[in-house]
């Protein structure tokens, strides 16, 4: 991208609603792209994963059976969750207690589809993700797995991020420091995505919705294509 293009990008829509939702599998480069979309942008930005690991810290903590679809439910409408609206920030606290690193950890990981897939608490989070948008006046970049279909349907930018299953694998090992082998990797990674699928359909883009395939691109490569995205509908509107 040219550097003129980027420093019109923070003009964008000033003083109006611009949402940005990015949907997409793990491990296609979706929290550190959106981020820093939304730190280019100048907007707001939300992982609503954060908020389903967030949720799942909580049930562990509290020692809820996670078969138990109405008491994670509850444990949802009671989640003390603080949850960072900055690109420049990364925490989320649940009930004051530090979690941003707890929340990464594989047990969380494992666990986190079994709740996430609880239909009551999804409904649930999902009214706490349309209050922070309301609470930033729309504009904010939203990433997740159901952003462009459930929870903002009505986005100004509607994104899907997908990579082949092969750079997915790479990113994902790169990311947890390279300490698994393979073949845990691969279960964790296409296992979770598999369970995530039978509530929330993220492999294939809805109508409107634009694919953004990054496979064979780099981080900054794979930003640059985003906010193109973002210039080419704004500008058409
Ligand atoms: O994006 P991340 O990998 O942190 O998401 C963790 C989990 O949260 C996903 O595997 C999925 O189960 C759940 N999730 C979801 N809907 C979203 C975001 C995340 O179900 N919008």
């Amino acid at each position: 991208m040219t550097q003129e293009l980027i420093d019109t990008v923070p003009m964008l829509r000033q003083g109006r609603s611009l949402v940005v939702a990015i949907d997409g599998p793990s491990g296609s480069g979706k929290s550190s792209v959106s981020r820093e979309v939304a730190r280019r942008l100048r907007l707001a930005y939300l992982d609503t994963g954060a908020m389903y690991r967030a949720l799942t810290w909580f049930c562990l903590d509290l020692g809820v059976d996670l078969k138990d679809a109405a008491a994670i439910e509850q444990a949802a409408e009671e989640l003390p969750l603080e949850v960072s609206t900055s690109p420049q920030e990364d925490f989320v606290r649940v009930g004051g207690v530090d979690v941003t690193q707890a929340i990464r950890e594989p047990e969380i990981s494992s666990a986190v589809s079994a709740v996430a897939t609880t239909l009551g608490a999804r409904q649930e989070l999902i009214r706490r993700q349309r209050g922070l948008i309301e609470k930033h006046h729309r504009r904010i970049v939203v990433e997740g797995r159901d952003i462009t279909t459930v929870v903002v349907p009505g986005a100004e930018v509607r994104m899907l991020l997908t990579a082949s299953e092969e750079a997915r694998l790479r990113r994902r090992g790169i990311q947890l420091g390279g300490t698994q082998n393979a073949e845990q990797l691969a279960a964790q990674v296409t296992q979770r995505d598999a369970k995530d699928s039978t509530v929330v359909n993220f492999t294939k883009a809805a109508d409107g919705v634009v694919t953004l395939d990054s496979s064979d691109l780099d981080f900054d490569g794979t930003v640059d294509a985003a906010l193109g995205i973002v210039s080419r509908i704004i500008n058409r509107d």
